[in-house]
């Protein structure tokens, strides 16, 4: 049995990681899922146990039902309670809105949005259970402003903050909150390929952003903030004001 337990998807790599070592930091036992690095993710579960939590790496695809809900089911197997979730795990498939396949579509709709309704539903079971606990959605500045060449990822983004507010609304007098981050441009693997030095100019702060620049927001909304939920907070070194 855990005291303190947080589900961190897609958190072997960038983003998801770093939200895993704020929150051990946090005192929280983590489990770490990932869709197929298993490297990746030993060695996250390695040096969380680094830092004096329990940790375990936990393989399932978000972006399919029955696996997030067999997911969710072997974290509680393991630890007995989810005290906090973010909703992480997300890919890219950039193109064109007028030459974007189905499949891409698809993909990137399924990974970065169904999973959110896949993994939290039985996380809010277990949540409700506890009369406690909090999510955190990895939504984007995208999802906010839109953006040509990511008409698929922009839409899963800006459902992410709708499914925020709802779930904030509906989960408030359960004592669950809610909230979003909407990263800016992010160093993670995500954005290797992307000639980034080009953005900086935009950007008021003059830098890309950290994964540990957004795992501090997320320990804020997650642990810290206690009368705050349904807000989408943008970390993104001010580069949508
Ligand atoms: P990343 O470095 O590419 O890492 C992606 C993570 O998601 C990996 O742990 C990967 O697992 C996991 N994953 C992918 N598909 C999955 C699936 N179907 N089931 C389970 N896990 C899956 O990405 P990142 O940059 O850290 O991004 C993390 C989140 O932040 C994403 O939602 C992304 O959209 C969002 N975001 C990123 C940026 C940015 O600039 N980087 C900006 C705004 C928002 P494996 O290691 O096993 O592949």
């Amino acid at each position: 049995m855990s005291e303190k337990l947080a589900l961190i998807t897609g958190a072997s790599r960038g983003i998801g990681k770093a939200c895993a070592i704020e929150l051990a930091k946090a005192g929280y036992d983590i489990a770490v899922n990932y869709a197929g690095n298993v490297d990746a993710a030993n060695k996250t579960v390695e040096e969380l146990k680094a830092l004096g939590v329990q940790a375990e790496a936990f393989k399932f695809d978000v972006s399919n039902h029955e696996e997030a809900q067999k997911g969710v089911e072997a974290v509680l197997e393991k630890f007995g309670r989810i005290d906090v979730l973010v909703n992480n795990a997300g890919i890219t498939r950039d193109g064109l809105f007028m030459r974007m396949s189905d499949e891409n579509w698809n993909a990137v709709i399924n990974t970065n949005l169904s999973s959110a309704f896949y993994v939290s539903q039985p996380v809010v079971k277990i949540m409700m259970k506890q009369r406690s606990g909090s999510i955190v959605n990895m939504s984007s500045v995208v999802g906010v402003s839109g953006n040509a060449g990511q008409a698929n990822y922009s839409a899963a983004k800006a459902g992410l903050i709708g499914l925020t507010k709802t779930l904030a609304k509906e989960l408030g007098s359960r004592g669950i909150r809610v909230n979003a981050i909407a990263p800016g441009f992010i160093n993670t693997d995500m954005t290797k390929d992307l000639d980034t030095s080009k953005f900086t100019d935009f950007i008021p702060l003059k830098r890309l952003g950290e994964p540990e620049d957004i795992a501090k927001a997320v320990k804020f909304l997650a642990v810290d903030a206690d009368y705050v939920t349904g807000q989408v907070l943008e970390v993104d070194g001010g580069l949508i004001i």
